[in-house]
């Protein structure tokens, strides 16, 4: 039997994350019986974003343009590059006010249990960023979780026979923690205390 558009559209909405059946129902009545315009919108929105939304060839954030505003900025210090899992730490990171540079958002994280390597991860396009002939100086700023450390950990062995000068951020970031729930004065204190890695 092929599913009723309502079975479709609660299955669609379990993609979600943290979206369970019980939420997704609501969701979907939600949709349907009160807010049929919004759905509308919310699906036009979806599909828009889809075919416009893509990654910047030099950052890998999320970017309507081939280079984001940010990489072709002349203003920002072209010798330093910022590691981040996510464009969202990216955004922390610039609350700071502290860092000048440029960035590189992995877009997640090494991840074994969930089947994520370096090669999943796409490290070799990181790889070719750094290469660039401008990088001096790459900062790691994954979060302080097993995943994240096992990134940074990872990231330094492949650069460090580059010649390549890697820095962690310090731990102002408290253990477990990701970036995303710190406070700006205790990211800009990590990034200030930013120490080399040891190889
Ligand atoms: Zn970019």
């Amino acid at each position: 039997m092929t599913p009723t558009g309502l079975e479709s559209l609660i299955e669609a909405l379990r993609c979600l994350p943290g979206i369970g059946p019980k939420s997704a129902q609501r969701m979907a009545y939600h949709l349907m019986q009160r807010d049929r315009k919004g759905a509308k919108r919310l699906g036009e929105a979806v599909l828009h974003a889809l075919d416009a939304v893509k990654h910047c060839l030099r950052c890998n954030t999320f970017s309507e343009t081939e280079i984001c505003e940010r990489c072709a900025s002349p203003k920002r210090d072209q010798s330093v590059l910022c590691v981040v899992e996510t464009p969202v730490d990216m955004n922390m990171m610039e609350q700071t006010l502290a860092y000048q540079g440029l960035y590189y958002v992995l877009m997640g994280r090494i991840s074994p249990l969930d089947g994520v390597g370096p090669r999943e991860l796409g490290l070799e396009q990181l790889m070719a960023r750094v290469m660039d002939g401008l990088v001096q100086e790459v900062i790691l700023a994954t979060n302080y979780t097993n995943e994240g450390e096992a990134t940074a950990h990872y990231i330094t062995a492949m650069l460090k026979p580059k010649g390549i000068g890697v820095t962690r951020i310090a731990r102002g970031v408290p253990v477990g923690g990701e970036l995303e729930y710190v406070d700006s004065g205790t990211l800009a204190q990590a990034l200030r205390e930013r120490k080399a890695c040891a190889a």
